[in-house]
């Protein structure tokens, strides 16, 4: 008797039709990517894309918490969804991601007509649980922990990848850190590595099925490895260690802490076929001169490198618990200029930090202005409940005046990224190309290696997963626009990743 990977009998169910899923991710890369790995859990059930909410048989929202506005938007959603539901008793609605981690019970009472609710570290039982809450009604199943050694780990799940040219890789989940204003670390659990070898299994795999962009993924990603190497240290006979560390690290008997994120970039920018590699995000306190070397010396890795700041004001770093000061930052961002020619290099910036005084603010202002980023990610402080900021209502900054430091702090970015931009007019840039532009059908996108968006027009047709050359002839503080040269390259991918497990 034929089963499903969700253990239903397969005779058992009255419609033979595959059930059609929608999933509708909020929130980072890393978020997206894990809705990659639930499509890839659901098609090795059986299931097949819908279109939309309209045709879906189950409707997935992948949830984030890193901000308080992803909590109304997911009740928002959940809300239409109910009407939706109304008229179409048989429709599933699903909720997962970290919210659904940290607030599994408020979902529950706020929306009873939601069928299934999971977490961060239970995306493997995705399927089983909506085929539970089919039977007997709605369910919930929240792991406290992620497994490390167990086929649930994140990167060990199938995964259906939105696109064919590009991959995201995870090559870390969870974080060890303690930044005062992140919920991440309650939601995604302590740091574990994946074993290096199973990385450039992946990576190899997608290579050979013509994937020539790979981001590696990671919350913390320079300390990639620590938790691998801390392991073997104490217990020689741990596993296999080539295959967890990397055979640099394993060559080497003398037990000390030698980084192996750069090792891990060198593996993966070697692999054969791959003509870039990007990874975010590092956190400024583990920027090494290996992951600087590395970068200089692999072709494949572009440069480009994301250095989240979140504030120039030392008492403010202190506060926030990020084990740097901005003379610090600007130090390791010096040393990455030096080392790497022509780095692009964007942030993240929170405003509003509890405490954070108008003087606190103009230093971020200053450091912003001397790092001169090509671009960054502004965020007001949003406290988010049993964080050690969230804990400090007495320091909170006033709304408007939060609001008012977030507007000039734009400002000085989109200055500086201009600046940037500008003088790129007049270059020619290799560009990988998206397909067409989603505002202008007259317009086809592509990405620099700076990973820098650049429009321009062509009349044939240029495939998404082509590099060009393009001759950039403006700037503006999101993008390129520039005129096509040449095509150098076709793609080489089939024109769907099929599902796979690593
Ligand atoms: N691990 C990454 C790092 O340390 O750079 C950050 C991951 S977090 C998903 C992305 C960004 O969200 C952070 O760099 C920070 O700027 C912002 N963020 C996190 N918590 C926040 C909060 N409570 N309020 C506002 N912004 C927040
Ligand atoms: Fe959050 Fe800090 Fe960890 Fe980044 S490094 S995920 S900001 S705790």
């Amino acid at each position: 008797m034929a089963m499903s990977a969700s253990g239903r009998t397969l005779e058992a169910l009255p419609d033979r039709s595959p059930r059609r899923y929608f999933i509708r991710t909020f929130g980072c890369q890393m978020n997206a990517h894990d809705s990659e790995r639930l499509a890839g859990v659901f098609e090795a059930d059986g299931m097949v894309a819908a279109s939309g909410v309209d045709d879906a048989d189950v409707v997935v929202l992948n949830t984030c918490c890193i901000r308080e506005n992803a909590d109304n938007k997911l009740y928002g959603t959940l809300g239409h969804l109910k009407s939706l539901k109304d008229r179409r008793p048989g429709l599933q609605i699903a909720v997962g991601g970290c919210l659904a981690q940290k607030d599994r019970e408020v979902i529950r009472r706020r929306a009873p007509w939601v069928d299934a609710v999971w977490g961060t570290h239970n995306v493997d039982r995705s399927a089983a649980l909506l085929a539970v809450a089919a039977q007997s009604g709605p369910v919930t199943e929240i792991l406290e922990e992620a497994q490390a050694d167990a086929a649930a780990f994140p990167s060990a799940l199938p995964v259906r990848r939105e696109q064919a040219w590009a991959a995201w890789i995870t090559i870390q989940v969870g974080c060890d850190n303690k930044c005062a204003f992140c919920i991440v670390p309650a939601v995604r659990g302590r740091e574990i590595s994946r074993p290096f070898a199973a990385v450039v299994a992946e990576v190899d795999q997608l290579a050979a099925v013509g994937t020539v962009e790979v981001t590696l993924l990671g919350q913390n990603v320079n300390s990639y490895g620590r938790d691998l190497t801390t392991a073997l240290r104490s217990d020689p006979d741990w596993r296999d260690r080539s295959a967890t560390t990397g055979t640099a690290w394993a060559a080497d008997e003398r037990p000390r802490a030698r980084p192996l994120f750069a090792e891990l970039l060198r593996a993966v920018a070697g692999v054969e076929g791959v003509r870039r590699v990007r990874y975010t995000s590092p956190h400024p306190k583990d920027l090494r001169r290996e992951t600087v070397a590395a970068m200089a010396e692999e072709p494949a890795i572009c440069e480009q490198l994301h250095l989240p700041l979140q504030s120039g004001s030392d008492p403010v770093l202190a506060g926030m618990h990020r084990g740097y000061t901005a003379a610090r930052y600007l130090e390791k961002l010096a040393m990455a200029r030096a080392g790497i020619a022509d780095l692009g290099v964007t942030t993240d910036i929170i405003v509003g930090f509890p405490g954070e005084t108008d003087a606190d603010f103009a230093r971020t202002l200053e450091v912003v202005a001397e790092a001169r980023y090509d671009g960054a990610y502004t965020f007001i402080y949003s406290p988010r409940p049993g964080t050690d900021a969230a804990r400090q209502p007495e320091r909170f900054v006033a709304p408007d005046v939060a609001a008012e430091r977030f507007e000039r702090l734009k400002v000085v970015v989109e200055r500086s990224a201009l600046a940037a931009h500008s003088a790129r007019v007049g270059r020619v840039e290799e560009v990988l190309v998206e397909g067409r532009s989603k505002r202008d059908a007259a317009m086809i996108t592509g990405r620099t290696r700076q990973g820098k968006l650049v429009h321009f027009p062509s009349d044939r047709p240029v495939p998404a997963g082509a590099f060009a050359q393009v001759l950039v002839t403006r700037g503006a503080p999101h993008f390129l626009v520039g005129e096509l040269v040449e095509v150098t390259a076709m793609p080489r991918h089939r024109t769907r990743i099929p599902v796979a497990t690593v």
